[in-house]
């Protein structure tokens, strides 16, 4: 369940939305979005020298796309930060339920001060080029992870998934009602449909 990034293996997963890479049927697509990323990233290339080249092309494509979208999030745009999203990201979640996650973040992390890209990877499969970014990030509140994955649609980059990972938001897995906890940041509880209701410290 975690990325093959040493940033991020360290931090059990707390918390995704948007859609993930290489996923395409709607059932398994609803299912990352609730447990965050999952699956195995295939890296496409044989020749060393052409994959680092597609690499470096790639990675300067797409973190720009990234700034924007984090930009937006620093501006507590969150419909801006939805309409940035994959057609089929937004068919996964709704607006409502995007916004939820973006404002629980910033209300338990706090502003993002820095962050350092760790990670990048692209692939190619049949369905097209999905990119995933990660950065060491610090929040006002404490240090993360921050994951976007990309797609490729139509010649341009378009965020299909942002998922903030912090012992922060881990606090927030036991629910306060009934006390389970869930493997996942869920709005509503799993076991009792209590929701999740965050207080700023
Ligand atoms: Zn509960």
């Amino acid at each position: 369940m975690t990325l093959n990034d040493p940033a991020s293996q360290d931090i059990p997963v707390a918390a995704a939305y948007g859609a993930a890479a290489g996923v395409r049927r709607p059932r398994r697509l609803l299912r990352w979005v609730l447990l965050g990323f999952g699956g195995a990233i295939l890296l496409g290339g044989s020749c060393i020298g052409g994959f680092y080249l597609l690499m470096k092309r790639g990675q300067a494509e797409v973190e720009p796309v990234a700034d924007v979208f984090l930009a937006t999030l620093s501006r507590k745009d969150y419909k801006g930060a939805y309409k940035l999203f994959t057609t089929e990201a937004r068919n996964a979640i709704s607006e409502e339920d995007c916004e939820w996650f973006e404002a629980t973040f910033d209300k338990v992390l706090g502003p993002l001060k820095a962050r350092n890209l760790t990670g990048f990877r692209v692939s190619k499969d049949t369905a097209g080029a999905t990119a995933v970014i990660v950065y060491d990030a610090t929040f006002a509140n404490g240090p993360g992870t921050i994951t976007i994955t990309l797609q490729k649609i139509g010649g341009a980059w378009v965020v299909h998934g942002y998922r903030a990972d912090s012992p922060l938001i881990i606090k927030l897995l036991t629910c306060a009602r009934c006390k389970k906890k869930s493997n996942g940041l869920f709005r509503f509880c799993p076991s009792c449909g209590n929701e999740v209701s965050v207080t700023v410290p």
